[in-house]
Parts: structure tokens; C-alpha cells; sequence
């Protein structure tokens, strides 16, 4: 490997060169990118400099997006207690931590759905973490699914109230929880929270005041009740049902695949990580037969992987929702693209996600070529954050799929550098 070039953040200019380069929709050659203040200046054919590093047999990638992660959880307990009992100012420290974490794991946009006391606002614009976007607490019902992270409505005005409140405070996005959730003891995940037109009232009202809504969606009725209202993205699309056995309506396929609003699959595992829950597991199959179909019918589907929910998933867990893209049928290009530029779009960031002139120059390196070799996403050598190399953390690749905050320092395979330009 060749020296790298340092200089201060953003009066960088560097030539970058690698064996290959994904630009977020393809494959481009020569893999050679120029990044200048930040940004993606020029790509392939079009640059016409010289190559000031080469880091030889890797694959570069626009960074990773996560759609959906949870910045205030680190997976252990259920979900109430991962938060009881502890201050705003620990979850906010332990928001911070987890934020790092995504970014040494490739993940350079991610969009939380879901803290407490909207302790995870203040982390935006730090340059040491993603790029992230915040919901506060989401939306639910009375004693609803999440209901301690603080964002129960009882009626109609609360619900006006509640996305009024998130816009004062200057949130990015709005999540409401359409129906129950896996996991929480208070509401089936595949019951209606909320009425069609309770839905319908949020979005407008979100709307009116700059905002995108994010549903989390299980059962068929949410389903169709967001697509209805009007909604930005679905996330989970499930189909349970009362029976924990998803047979969705073909038409309500149908219609989440014409919809044109942006489907965020809960996707991403650890390989060697603790199992999901036995429930998960046994419906998955049917789960991911309809979601193919989703997708066959063209569908847009990108990656949230609902990090930190459990400790099988950790906050860089994104690389792996590859294997779960393949497994609906998308090819492994079509499956960096939903990570990288679909999720960019999904998020209304058209200058992330993307290896493109004008995007910022947020880019990861990966140990081989993930068209033969899929895994190879998970293998980050090097990751970029608006152009500045980020310093990895040191350690051994088992002890990344432990559980969150176990780190340990003992001498491992990556690489160790500190923050700087490339
Ligand atoms: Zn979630």
C-alpha cells in the first residue's frame, strides 16, 4: 500500500485507485476517483491526473445507508429495559458510541427512528460520526408499541401536537408506528395502532411543515392504510398476521410495489452472532417470499436494518442485509445499489449514497469483489467520511459481532488509522 497523502480536512485533493469501483448503480472502469474538499470531484474515464494512492486489490463503495437504526438500544433485554433506568445524558453518550460504531462499519448515513427525549438531535453535523437523520420518539399509541420512549397520543390533537413538536425542534423525519411491533409486549405487531385517517392527519400535517413520515408497518391494514395516507417510507413490511402466517393480498403487493414510496426492509444479521428470536426465524421464509414479490413487481426496497434492537444486530450490521437482497432475488449489483444510492434516495440525499460528481466523498474499501463474493461487503478496509479517512478501531473480526459496547483492543486484523484525509 502506498503512503497516504494527509493534509487538514477539506483542502485535500487526492487521486484514489483501487482494482475496482462501484459508483452506486454500476460498476465503472478505470476504478479511479478524485476527491477535492469533500467531494466526489471526478470518476473512471474522467479523471485524467495521476494517481496519488493506490490501495491495490479492494473494491471501492459509495458508503453505506441505513434506513432504520436505533441509536438508543444496544440490544440487550427487551426493548424497555435496554432504556429504563438510565439518564438522558447516558443514552446520548451511548447514542454517540453506537453512531461510531456504524461509521468504522461502513455505514456513512443513517437515519435514527426512534430515541428518547430526542437525545440523539445532538449528535448531527459531528464529523467524527455518519451522517445522521432523527425522528425523536416515535409516534405511537397509548401504552402502544415504544410507548416509553415517550411518544404516546391519545387522540387527534395529540397527534397534530406530536409532529408539531418534532418540526419545532428541528427533527428530520416523523415515525409513526402504524401497528404493533415484534417484540413488544403491549400491542400484536400485526394490530392497527391507528385509523386510516389518523394517518392521513399526521402525514398532511407533516408535510405542511417540511417533514417525510416514516411508518412502521407489520400487519396488512397498516400496510394499506400508509400507502393510502401517503406515507414516505414503509418500513419492515411484514404482512403478519394474527395467525403468524404471512399470505398477503396479491393486490396489496400490488399496490406497495406501484406505490412508488420507498420500502425499508429489515434486513442485516450478524453471520456468527447470537440467533434472532426462534419467531423471526420460522417466518422469515414467508416473509421474504412475499417481499420478492415486492420487488419482482418493482418494488423500491432498500436496507433498514433496525440496529440495535438485538445484540444480532449491532449498528454495523448493514453490510450483511446483502445476503438478504440476493435472497429476494435482487443480483449483487442491484443489491449495492439498494444499500448505497436507493437508501440515499429513500432519505431525499441525493449527494450521498453515490461515487458520482458533486456527492460527498463518503466512501468505504472492501476486501474483494462482491459480485463473486458477496461477504466481501462486510470486510471494510477503509472508510471515508466527507473525504477524511476515518481511524478503525483496532480488533479482531469475531469480537465485532459481540455484544455492543464489548470492545476490546487486542491486536487485530484491521488496519488502525488515525482521522485524516485519505
Ligand atoms: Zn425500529
Amino acid at each position: 500500500m502506498t503512503a497516504e497523502v494527509r493534509s487538514p480536512v477539506g483542502s485535500l485533493r487526492a487521486v484514489v485507485e483501487a482494482r475496482r469501483l462501484f459508483d452506486g448503480r454500476s460498476f465503472v472502469e478505470p476504478a479511479r476517483v478524485v476527491i477535492q474538499a469533500g467531494l466526489v470531484e471526478a470518476v473512471g474515464a474522467d479523471v485524467t491526473e495521476p494517481t496519488t494512492v493506490d490501495l491495490g486489490d479492494v473494491t471501492l463503495l459509495p458508503g453505506l445507508v441505513d434506513c432504520h437504526q436505533h441509536l438508543v438500544f444496544d440490544g440487550v433485554g427487551t426493548f424497555e429495559e435496554q432504556v429504563s433506568g438510565r439518564t438522558d445524558e447516558e443514552l446520548g453518550a451511548r447514542a454517540r458510541m453506537l453512531a461510531r460504531r456504524a461509521l468504522e462499519g461502513g455505514v456513512t448515513t443513517l437515519r435514527d427512528l426512534g430515541d428518547r427525549n430526542f437525545v440523539t438531535l445532538g449528535l448531527r453535523g459531528d464529523s467524527d460520526l455518519p451522517t445522521i437523520l432523527c425522528a425523536g420518539p416515535p409516534i405511537t399509541a397509548v401504552q402502544g408499541h415504544c410507548w416509553f420512549l415517550g411518544g404516546e397520543c391519545a387522540d387527534r390533537d395529540a397527534l397534530l401536537a406530536a409532529v408539531r413538536e418534532r418540526a419545532e425542534r428541528g427533527c428530520d423525519v416523523v415515525k409513526v408506528m402504524a401497528t404493533g411491533g415484534v417484540g413488544s409486549p403491549t400491542t400484536p405487531a400485526w394490530r392497527s395502532q391507528f385509523s386510516a385517517e389518523d394517518l392521513r392527519v399526521i402525514v398532511e400535517e407533516a408535510h405542511r411543515l417540511g417533514l417525510p413520515v416514516a411508518a412502521h408497518c407489520h400487519g396488512e391494514q397498516g400496510i394499506s392504510d400508509s400507502i393510502d395516507a401517503g406515507v414516505d417510507t414503509i418500513e419492515h413490511f411484514t404482512f403478519l398476521n394474527e395467525a403468524l402466517d404471512p399470505k398477503p393480498d396479491p393486490k396489496l403487493l400490488e399496490r406497495l410495489a406501484r406505490s412508488g414510496i420507498a420500502l425499508s426492509a429489515t434486513f442485516g444479521e450478524c453471520s456468527d452472532g447470537p440467533p434472532p428470536p426462534p419467531m423471526i426465524v420460522a417466518l422469515r421464509p414467508a416473509v421474504q417470499a412475499a417481499q420478492a414479490v415486492v420487488r419482482q413487481l418493482g418494488g423500491k426496497i432498500v436496507v433498514g436494518t433496525d440496529a440495535g434492537i438485538t445484540t444480532a444486530k449491532p449498528h454495523d450490521v448493514a453490510p450483511h442485509a446483502i445476503h438478504d437482497l440476493i435472497s429476494i432475488g435482487m443480483s449483487p449489483v442491484e443489491a449495492l445499489a439498494a444499500m448505497t444510492s436507493g437508501g440515499a434516495d429513500a432519505l431525499g440525499l441525493p449527494g450521498k449514497g453515490r461515487l458520482t460528481p458533486g456527492a460527498d466523498a463518503d466512501m468505504i474499501a472492501v476486501d474483494g469483489d462482491p459480485r463473486s463474493d458477496p461477504a466481501a461487503v462486510a470486510r471494510i478496509a477503509r472508510v471515508w467520511r466527507a473525504g477524511v479517512l476515518v481511524n478503525l478501531t483496532p480488533k479482531p473480526p469475531r469480537d465485532r459481532m459481540k455484544a455492543v459496547g464489548t470492545r476490546s483492543m487486542p491486536p487485530g486484523r484491521r488496519r488502525g488509522h488515525r482521522d485524516g484525509s485519505v
